[in-house]
């Protein structure tokens, strides 16, 4: 902990306590909120007037009569620091991240993805570097469960954590299911907020209380590492919010998460309401303060950075932003944001940037949730600068418009890697250099694919090689398999489509017409398939430059339910690519099973 961030937490505390905002503090020292938040961060010493000012203002006892009077110590210096300020001030402290892609991510619609699909997500979160992997929600169905323990057996490095309600059902469901793993977490929730335990829970608060008490002193019972989350925090009554923090410490509770579940927060308020729980709870150093926030006004980063200013050691977070709704706060930003900012921030992650890019194609490779191409961090134009001006004083010094480089993120993948004459080892070498483990069998898939793209385009690059590896890996299993293709069109004709899949032991060819070339496969595919759906995205786009690239088309269909499956296919011709991934959704559709629970009854945090 540095100096820094003990001062500006006991001021914090104390004008919450108030409820002053920082802009009317500023305005009642007459000093600007710029010049607040440059003291606040311990860029500059308050002058003795100032400070007297200050005084004055947080101890007004006609403003506050039932507030005691605070002494300047407690304001911007605790007994934490005092015997550690010196060496450890600059030190920075490293924040643990805590990563939910699997869990929260996988609540968005359409992106959930099979267990053999997560297990890739999760070896790769793991060489990412992150601290915990959220490996889903056990009770939930047979699926995630399975999810979880294969997760857990297989996944070597994080800490792997099942979500469980406060209940005893749920709490041994994910117990069992972490068991595995070498390193493992029971994260359990309970609604603090009056809303969720009036009209959800139908429970008052001492019955909260002594439920997350109960559910704590379980799951510890059970593993060492325990995270309880208090649903709706930033809309409890602070007073009970903090009596429940206190309990669960006391019960056994190794992390105390304060999730914004409903995206309500804002920068500002949610730091002090860290602040606040840091000062208020007596017990608070025996655990680690996190926090979950949901983006709905846009603000899950911002939100989870003020936290993290104030004293919070872990941030939960997804991968792309992925989760319900408008998502949860993106890993990708929260590192890079500390990481370019250290100098504002003096934390660090264990996080390996190098491996975000990639991990983020896995990702919505794996959920079929494209990112915006002006995404920060891991969108297509994230690195690119188009304006002359810009190209300009790049080529001069790239300082001048870049403040990360695309290289400490992962996304210089257009180097040249392989090409028509690379033979297997050539192959396996590069695989195994990007962090590939092929079975065999795959590896003479992706072999043969290479040569096949090579003959039509010559040179592969890094990012053609996922695409490729990523289309012969498929995870789905395959009820519909397309074995042969046929498409006629012109300027002045009706396009036609011949299309043969093989369905088991059998093999249906049909033929049909469309409005257009993909048009006549998709109704040909969709006439054989005979699974009711409909077609809510057909997304096109170039892996690399050139018309000789490789394309990739993501594809997303509905069922009547309501269900959302994706699917994705690569290819240097459209419309294979666009028939492989409606083939591989409807294969994903096909393999759906209903969950044990109902969509209802799945609500988290
Ligand atoms: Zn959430």
């Amino acid at each position: 902990m540095s100096s820094v961030l003990v001062r500006r937490q006991g001021l914090l505390a104390a004008l919450a306590r108030r409820n002053l905002s920082q802009a009317k503090f500023a305005r009642q020292l007459n000093c600007s909120p710029g010049y607040l938040s440059d003291l606040l961060q311990g860029r500059y010493q308050p002058s003795a007037e100032l400070r007297d000012r200050m005084l004055a203002a947080i101890n007004d006892a006609e403003s506050f009569p039932n507030l005691p009077p605070v002494p300047w110590d407690d304001l911007f210096i605790t007994t934490d620091t005092a015997t550690s300020a010196g060496k450890e001030a600059s030190m920075p402290a490293t924040i643990r991240i805590f990563d939910t892609t699997l869990r929260d991510g996988e609540q968005c619609p359409g992106a959930s993805m099979n267990t053999e699909e997560k297990l890739e997500v999760a070896r790769q979160l793991a060489r990412l570097g992150v601290d915990v992997i959220e490996a889903g929600f056990p009770i939930s169905s047979e699926r995630d469960f399975l999810a979880v323990r294969d997760i857990a057996t297989e996944v070597q490095g994080p800490i792997i954590a099942g979500l469980c309600r406060a209940n005893e059902m749920d709490i041994r469901r994910a117990a069992d299911a972490v068991a595995p793993a070498k390193r493992k977490r029971i994260h359990t929730f309970l609604a603090t907020s009056d809303i969720h335990m009036e009209y959800k829970l139908r429970k008052t608060r001492e019955e909260v209380l002594a439920m997350a008490v109960k559910a704590v002193t379980l799951a510890r019972s059970l593993c060492d590492d325990v995270e309880f989350s208090a649903e709706d925090a930033t809309r409890s009554d602070i007073d009970f919010l903090c009596r429940v923090v206190e309990a669960v410490i006391d019960a056994g509770a190794t992390t105390v998460n304060i999730p914004d579940t409903v995206g309500y927060a804002i920068p500002d308020e949610f730091g002090a309401l860290i602040a606040t729980i840091r000062s208020r709870v007596p017990n608070i150093d025996k655990a680690v303060i996190s926090v979950h926030c949901h983006n709905d006004l846009g603000l899950a980063v911002a939100n989870s950075l003020a936290a993290v200013r104030n004293g919070a050691g872990q941030v939960e977070c997804t991968i792309n932003g992925l989760g319900e709704r408008a998502g949860n706060a993106a890993l990708e930003e929260i590192v890079m944001a500390l990481r370019t900012r250290g100098d504002s921030f003096n934390m660090t992650t264990n996080v390996n940037t190098k491996e975000i890019v990639r991990s983020s194609r896995l990702v919505s490779d794996m959920s079929g949730i494209q990112v915006q191409p002006n995404k920060a961090i891991v969108g297509a134009n994230a690195f690119a600068h188009e304006s002359g001006i810009h190209q300009h004083g790049m080529l001069a010094n790239k300082r001048t418009y870049e403040i990360m480089s695309p290289e400490d993120v992962g996304a210089g993948g257009t180097k040249l890697v392989l090409g028509i004459h690379s033979g297997k080892h050539a192959v396996l070498r590069k695989l195994f250099e990007m962090g590939y483990e092929l079975s065999d069998e795959q590896l003479e898939k992706v072999v043969a694919r290479i040569k096949v793209v090579a003959e039509k385009k010559k040179e592969i690059t890094e990012r053609d090689l996922e695409s490729i590896v990523m289309d012969e890996t498929n995870l789905v299993t395959e009820r519909f398999h397309l074995d042969y293709m046929h498409v006629v069109a012109g300027t002045k004709m009706l396009p036609t489509a011949t299309v043969r899949l093989i369905c088991g032991e059998e093999e249906i060819t049909e033929a049909g017409i469309g409005v257009g070339s993909v048009d006549s496969v998709y109704k040909t595919i969709a006439a054989v398939a005979k699974l009711p759906h409909s077609l809510v995205d057909y997304v096109v786009h170039s892996v690399t430059g050139g018309t000789d690239a490789l394309g990739e088309v993501s594809v997303r269909i509905q069922d009547s339910d309501g269900h959302i499956f994706s699917g994705r296919g690569a290819s240097t011709d459209i419309i294979d690519a666009s028939a492989k991934a409606y083939v591989q959704a409807l294969n994903r559709l096909a393999a759906h099973l209903p969950s044990t629970l109902g969509a209802e009854q799945i609500e988290s945090v």
